[in-house]
């Protein structure tokens, strides 16, 4: 059984999902043949840029080939030299090489600690353009960053706030329009990012935003402008999950029951786990042989969920990334806890 992917609603394999990347491929092939700007743009991703727009109530939106790249192509088009970025000590690696790769001076607040940036903020130099980075939900801990209380520092101190809302794309929310939605706060972040390859079961990133930004983005961003556009495949794709994210509301509602179940019945066998709201269920084991050896245990049980170690994690933090999705069945579910059981004795954790 797998425990371990970002397909939180099983739109990989959604027919309607399978069946859009089967038709954009035999309509334009399997390769987009340029990038955006020479002849790439193919219709497929103008439709997932204004069904993206739609789905967020934004004016506009850009399609990167990953999150990877939007990320290292984004971050140095908002600041560069003279700059001073303000990161979560636990943003994805994707956020801390675009800020490195800006030039702008970096620095790191503790994780979620909103009082922390606000003591950052009021040292700096005045007037300094700032740069505010963090993760939606935190990939590796499930738990959420503290958005109303950036989005209000970075107003108050005339800072920029950049969010990546790759894991929270498709299921936080009361539809699925991610984590900005879920602390309902669309209005003061109208621009931010997220991929395309977690629940909404695809591949790419997107950002949203203003269309000054988008345009500035378009003529800046060199991995949006030197690189071959996505295959018309995985933009069509993308479009379909993102038309079953707002008609099939019972996956999320599956996701979370599911969810419920498994965190319920992990902290019954005594697991220590992150403070997690999210899918994301997290078995912090700390030391690295001992979450192989783990690891390797459940496996022996037919529940395949790899070790997280340094340097995705921090040292002395390594763990199990348990995630669920809408696709598991309860009884499947009750399986998995046995076997965390079991494995969990056979490691010596309890
Ligand atoms: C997965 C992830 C990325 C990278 O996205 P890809 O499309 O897989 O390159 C970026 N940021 C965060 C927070 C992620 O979880």
């Amino acid at each position: 059984m797998l425990l371990s992917s970002n397909d939180y609603l099983g739109l990989a394999t959604h027919p309607d999902v399978v069946q859009a990347a089967v038709r954009a491929t035999e309509q334009y092939g399997a390769g987009a043949g340029a990038s955006r700007l020479v002849c790439g743009t193919l219709p497929p991703h103008e439709h997932l840029e204004s069904s993206l727009a739609a789905f967020k109530q934004t004016e506009s939106a850009l399609l990167f080939g990953s999150g990877y790249l939007a990320n290292l192509g984004i971050i140095p088009s908002l600041i560069g030299q003279g700059g001073l970025i303000l990161a979560d000590r636990l943003c994805h690696a994707s956020l801390t090489d675009g800020c490195r790769l800006s030039g702008a001076d970096f620095r790191v607040f503790r994780h979620r600690d909103s009082a922390h940036v606000e003591s950052l903020l009021k040292r700096r130099q005045s007037h300094r353009p700032t740069l505010i980075v963090t993760d939606g939900l935190f990939s590796m801990d499930g738990d959420l960053a503290p958005l109303p209380e950036l989005a209000s520092l970075a107003e108050q101190y005339g800072a920029t706030l950049y969010v990546d809302d790759a894991h929270g794309t498709g299921i936080m929310g009361p539809t699925g329009r991610g984590t900005i939605e879920h602390f309902g706060v669309e209005r003061e972040i109208p621009f931010h990012m997220g991929t395309l390859g977690k629940a909404l079961g695809s591949s790419g990133a997107y950002v949203v935003g203003p269309r000054d930004m988008i345009e500035y983005l378009i003529n800046t961003s060199r991995p949006f402008i030197f690189t071959t556009a996505p295959p018309p495949s995985t933009a069509a794709a993308a479009s379909a999950a993102l038309a079953v994210v707002e008609r099939e509301p019972e996956r999320r509602t599956r996701l979370w029951a599911n969810r419920q179940r498994l965190f319920d019945g992990l902290q019954r066998l005594g697991f220590r786990m992150t403070s997690t709201v999210s899918p994301i269920l997290p078995i912090l084991i700390g030391d690295a042989a001992k979450a192989l050896a783990f690891a390797e245990q459940l496996l022996a049980h037919e529940v395949y969920a790899p070790a997280i170690r340094p340097p995705t994690v921090l040292d002395e933090t390594s763990r199990i990334r348990v995630t669920v999705t809408s696709e598991h069945t309860p009884e499947q579910i009750d399986e998995a806890l046995h076997a965390f059981d079991l494995a969990g004795r056979a490691t010596g954790l309890f």
